[in-house]
């Protein structure tokens, strides 16, 4: 079956898909998107997800092209004609295409792409053995919290991590605290067994699995907290692990070459990684 793209309007082959050159995303990296799993031709969580792309375009001032109703059909039919049963949607909005000028331009119409795509189940053995990361400061903007397509900064990281042969790089703010990884939420769970992630401020995306997994342990009666935590605090903690749409949850056992406990997944992380895994539909 060959990949089918809406763009802007449009239902076209794969690689006929295309935005103008003067795409405010492609100049200005002026836009915002979205990835959604796709577990069984259902979307999963796909309200926060919407609720989250409607803050992002909300705080870039750039208008939804489409209302949400419209946006879901668009998305069942992206995934209807990709044939796609396990994989992910990837939406993007942008500003639009117009003379380059940095300030918005006047009358502008938002350009909105919607793709699907199978995607193989990750690797066993990222769930079975864990995942190292390395950490490396972060350098990007004081707006995280939006869905910004400006990812350089997050693909420098990421590019560090795979040279470094590690999976994720956790970013380290000026006050030495992680923020996430470059695709990721990070998360520890101390020694006395409270599971500890930073709180959704402007440092971070508020990742919607981070939020899935946030319901499982207050329905589970766990203890918890939402604060930052330093490299030094991981290391010695109980348990790490990340989380994000793609990856799901994988313990962290690594954190620059140094183990964290006993260099295995942790019993918590295995328990919350299960939960989830049932939540998205996903056979555990
Ligand atoms: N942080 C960053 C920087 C991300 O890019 C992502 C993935 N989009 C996440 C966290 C995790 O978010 P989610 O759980 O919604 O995939």
């Amino acid at each position: 079956m060959s990949r089918i793209a809406y763009v802007a309007g449009q239902y076209l082959p794969h690689r006929r898909a295309a935005v103008h050159i003067e795409d405010r995303g492609y100049q200005f990296a002026d836009g915002v998107y979205e990835v959604i799993a796709v577990v069984a031709g259902k979307l999963v969580d796909e309200e926060p997800h919407i609720v989250r792309l409607k803050r992002s375009v909300g705080e870039l001032r750039i208008p939804l092209p489409m209302g949400e109703a419209a946006l879901k059909i668009v998305m069942r039919e992206v995934i209807r004609r990709n044939g796609v049963d396990n994989g992910i949607v990837y939406l993007q909005v942008t500003r639009g295409a117009a003379p380059r000028e940095h300030a918005f331009p006047k009358s502008v119409k938002p350009t909105l792409v919607v793709t699907a795509k199978r995607t193989k189940p990750p690797d066993p053995k990222y769930g079975r053995d864990g995942i190292a990361v390395i950490t490396i400061p972060d350098i990007r903007w004081e707006r995280c919290d939006i869905k910004s397509v400006a990812l350089v900064a997050n693909v420098l990281g990421k590019q560090q991590a795979r040279e470094a042969g590690a999976y994720e790089a956790w970013q380290v703010d000026r006050d030495g605290m992680v923020t996430e990884g470059t695709s990721t939420n990070a998360w520890i769970v101390t020694m006395d067994g409270a599971v500890v992630t930073r709180a959704a401020d402007n440092a971070i995306l508020s990742g919607v699995t981070r939020l899935a997994v946030l319901d499982i342990i207050r329905a589970e009666g766990l203890q918890f907290s939402e604060r930052p935590f330093t490299v030094t605090e991981a290391l010695a903690a109980r348990e790490a692990f990340l989380t994000s749409t793609t990856a799901d949850l994988l313990s962290v056992v690594s954190i620059d070459g140094k183990p964290v406990a006993n260099g295995k997944p942790g019993l918590l992380s295995e328990k919350l990684r299960s939960a989830y895994l049932a939540h998205t539909g996903m056979v555990v």
